[in-house]
């Protein structure tokens, strides 16, 4: 039976709930054995005798969600959707946007304008197939694109795509566009289709990435929470965070002749990630990219 004082602490912790703009969660869908980092002891050539875990994982994170009640953007490999369907159905079953990393993971200012194309055709193609509804989001392999790369939105546009979400404004040594805008704008060349840039700060003349990916494991958690909330702080912002399946997954094969560098960015603090992401789920709000975005997509 509730007293007098549980009942009103029941109350208190109901209007608790966190507060500010909704962000947007999301996922990029691929193995481990298919990140930039490794890729030099991981060839495409290499990747089918390698042991599958993304399945394992991703569907660990969809409990999570489910859990806490958030629903998420899943940016997959269409690699990924025509060797495990079941996956990226279970992920728009349970209410999630499925959205296009791409095909096979090639980094876009390594492709030409035409196997640029070929391969966002193929992966939405297969995406749609899978999830059986229609895929309008998408978000280049290793955040490469840029000012150098500038007709990758006409073709994500012309191919059907409505937003992406693949520029990280920030100077890092895979990626990075430093000068490019915070928020959500509409680059050159489309008349439609929205660039939803990755979070970050501007900070005493640097850009600082607040999104997500190895910076999560690397931070300590009221860091990363912190920077997020920096983000709602300026002018209510929206953020926008990813990780990866493979980055909750402590048990993955660990590979020694990586360069030290590489290692060191990929299995750092792996058997925090889930604790992190479970807390960070709880202290912010979260949603789909076509929800938090919708009136921009509209
Ligand atoms: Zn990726």
């Amino acid at each position: 039976m509730f007293t007098a004082t549980s009942r009103t602490r029941l109350k208190a912790n109901a209007s608790n709930g966190p507060t500010g703009p909704v962000n947007a969660l999301t996922v990029d869908v691929e193995d481990y054995f298919q990140v930039q980092a490794l890729a030099g002891v991981f060839p495409i050539s290499t990747w089918d005798a390698c042991e599958p875990r993304v399945e394992r994982n991703t569907e660990r994170l969809l409990e999570i969600f489910s859990d806490a009640k958030v629903k998420a953007t899943f940016f997959a490999l269409g690699w990924v959707a025509e060797r495990f369907p079941q996956l990226i159905g279970h992920i728009a079953a349970e209410g999630h946007e499925v959205a296009s990393h791409g095909f096979a993971h090639q980094r876009v200012d390594g492709q030409s304008p035409r196997e640029f194309r070929s391969d966002v055709r193929r992966a939405r193609q297969v995406l749609e197939q899978a999830s059986g509804a229609a895929v309008r989001g998408y978000r280049a392999p290793t955040f490469s694109v840029g000012a150098h790369t500038p007709w990758v939105w006409r073709i994500l546009e012309e191919e059907g795509y409505a937003y992406s979400s693949s520029i990280y404004p920030v100077r890092r040594d895979l990626y990075g566009a430093p000068e490019a805008p915070l928020s959500p704008y509409r680059p050159a060349g489309v008349t439609q289709l929205v660039e939803a840039p990755i979070s970050a700060l501007r900070l005493a003349g640097r850009s600082w990435p607040c999104g997500g990916g190895g910076y999560f494991r690397l931070l300590p958690y009221p860091v990363s929470r912190a920077l997020l909330a920096g983000v709602n702080a300026d002018a209510g912002r929206r953020g926008i965070f990813y990780l990866h399946p493979w980055e909750i997954d402590p048990g993955q094969p660990h590979v020694r002749s990586a360069p030290l560098k590489s290692r060191v960015r990929h299995y750092l603090n792996l058997s925090r990630t889930e604790g992190r992401l479970q807390r960070l789920l709880r202290d912010l709000r979260w949603d789909r990219m076509d929800r938090v975005f919708a009136e921009e997509l509209a």
